[in-house]
């Protein structure tokens, strides 16, 4: 399968790098254009009101929106799917649920722990970096993963979401699963 990545900001490369350890195709997405040869997209961590400017400057936003590929997204990618972000408008709309920015709090600014992560492994490594946290979900939305009584991971239809970087570990389960479990049955669900 042909997974893009969101190539405006971030660790592009490192996503690229755990698609093709789960034996597919990445692709670092650019243009608007290429959203039509891709089976799935990631949205990469960064810093998301960098990244909404850049993606409100090439176009993603109305495209995204339009867009009913499946996707995948990472810490600020996380942020900018979700339909509510506290006291900031939600901006893809794409999970019905509540982000709270940088809500891990100065003194631990960045941290790693072992996550139990619904569905996918119970010894996941999760790195946290200036991390959001989920403080509701509404709707369909399905918890995979908290850390004490913060969510950190959910799953919404085709839509994944996590506050931490897998990408930055050797660890491409997570990847692995947004492709194998969301991606190839979205595409079986597409031609039948
Ligand atoms: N703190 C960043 C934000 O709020 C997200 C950090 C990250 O993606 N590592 O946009």
């Amino acid at each position: 399968m042909k997974i893009g990545v969101l190539a405006l900001q971030g660790a592009v490369r490192e996503h690229i790098r755990h698609i093709e350890l789960s034996g597919h195709e990445g692709i670092a997405i650019k243009r608007t254009e290429q959203l039509d040869h891709i089976d799935g997209l990631i949205l990469p961590g960064g810093e998301s009101t960098t990244l909404r400017r850049l993606m409100n400057l090439y176009g993603f936003k109305e495209a995204l929106q339009q867009s009913t590929l499946p996707m995948f997204g990472t810490c600020a990618g996380l942020i900018v799917m979700a339909k509510h972000i506290v006291g900031e408008e939600g901006y893809l709309d794409k999970l019905d649920i509540t982000v709270q920015r940088n809500s891990f709090g100065r003194q631990v600014d960045s941290f790693e722990s072992e996550l139990n992560v619904q569905g996918i492994a119970e010894d996941i490594e999760g790195v946290f970096i200036r991390a959001p946290h989920i403080e509701a979900t509404h709707g369909e939305v399905s918890v995979l993963s908290t850390v004490g009584e913060k969510i950190v991971a959910v799953q919404e239809g085709r839509y994944l979401g996590v506050s931490f970087h897998p990408e930055l570990t050797d660890d491409y389960r997570v990847t692995q699963y947004f492709i194998e479990e969301i991606v190839k049955p979205s595409l079986m669900t597409e031609k039948v």
